[in-house]
């Protein structure tokens, strides 16, 4: 990658906070590695990142992420495979996607180096962190944010790039009910719904926080001009086996997050002569689909939850179940396959991993 050579300045905590982990109970996104990696941008340049310990940040109230959100982030994971050695997955796709998100806040690019040489480094050195027991794995966040000390609006000029990273179990212990939100909207042409910024985030507390009281866990949304057209769920892609096909919303109109495992997913499934179709869909076609009889599968996609089956999904007044996940052959055949790829247990055949 001819990245390896950088040069990052490493201040190693004095005692690790291993020994205080309870890895038999690890909840998502509660508790973070010894080490951080932190690289400031000023005047046009980054400079030297550092990995340091883990610790608070000190900023001005004026600090400008805090009022206009720009701020964006990433969803990375390692796996250990049975020798113990780290495997991160697909992280040079999370770059570029960061710089996708980066582009449209008016952020800078972060460099390949400091992104996938920093993050390498910063894996290596609390490799100890990443849980070896079945379905976990350390969970890696790489967010930038502007740090203009200026309260006016405009564009920052400073910038801050960090990774932190959290070992992380399973997602979801259960497959998942959603309910089709026709009522908000979270993206729309020409905004931000394709990239990882926190506004996307922000704006969907209040409608999640509505479905969960329904006894709903996810919503899954839909296009903001009739309300009809599927898109994605809170956190992940989604994808339906109608008949003998995989069918996912395809990621051309700037409202979908095209993630790294629909990716994956859609290479699997097309290697294995499945046939995928990416294009609009609407909920309409589901609903026919589920009263003929064909509605086989639907399922989410994502880092954080990996592949995610849908127990049901509300529409109004209808309610379509699935049929008993342990009968569905596409959503548990990816997530052996995936698996295999994500922990080493097979060879990757396609460069996906990134060996620590
Ligand atoms: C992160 C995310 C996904 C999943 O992307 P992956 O790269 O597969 O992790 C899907 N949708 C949204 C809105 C996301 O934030």
């Amino acid at each position: 990658m001819g990245v390896s050579s950088m040069d990052i300045s490493i201040n190693k905590v004095e005692k690790s906070r291993l020994s205080e982990v309870d890895f038999a109970d690890i909840q998502f996104g509660k508790i973070y590695s010894d080490h951080m990696l932190i690289a400031y941008y000023e005047n046009g340049a980054w400079l030297k990142p550092e990995i340091v310990p883990f610790h608070n940040l000190s900023l001005s109230p004026a600090t400008t992420f805090i009022h206009y959100g720009q701020a964006i982030f990433e969803g990375i994971k390692a796996y250990k495979d049975a020798d113990g050695n780290p495997l991160i997955f697909r992280p040079r796709d999370n770059w570029k996607r960061m710089n996708t998100s980066a582009h449209r806040m008016a952020m800078p690019d972060v460099p390949e180096d400091i992104f996938i040489e920093g993050m390498r480094q910063l894996i290596n050195l609390d490799r100890d962190w990443i849980p070896s027991s079945p379905d976990t794995a350390l969970y890696i966040r790489p967010f930038m944010f502007a740090t203009d000390e200026f309260i006016g609006v405009k564009p920052a000029e400073k910038f801050t790039f960090m990774i932190i990273t959290s070992p992380a179990g399973p997602y979801y212990s259960k497959p998942v009910s959603i309910y089709v939100q026709d009522k908000y909207v979270r993206a729309f042409p020409g905004g931000i719904g394709f990239t990882k910024a926190a506004g996307n985030y922000g704006m969907s507390m209040l409608p999640t926080m509505e479905i969960r009281k329904m006894g709903y866990d996810q919503i899954l949304w839909t296009d903001g001009f009739e309300h009809k057209y599927v898109q994605e769920i809170g956190t992940m892609n989604v994808f339906f086996v109608i008949g003998n096909k995989v069918i996912t919303p395809d990621i051309k109109h700037d409202t979908i997050l095209a993630g790294v495992t629909r990716d994956s997913v859609i290479t699997l499934l097309r290697d294995k002569g499945i046939i995928v179709e990416e294009r609009t869909l609407g909920i309409d076609e589901i609903e026919t689909a589920y009263h003929n009889g064909q509605l086989k599968e639907a399922f989410g996609t994502g880092t954080a939850a990996s592949i995610a089956p849908i127990a049901a999904l509300t529409y109004h007044d209808t309610k379509m179940e699935l049929p008993p996940v342990e009968t569905w052959e596409t959503a548990n055949w990816l997530k052996k396959e995936l698996g295999d790829i994500r922990y080493g247990r097979t060879k990757d055949t396609k460069g996906w991993t990134l060996a620590v």
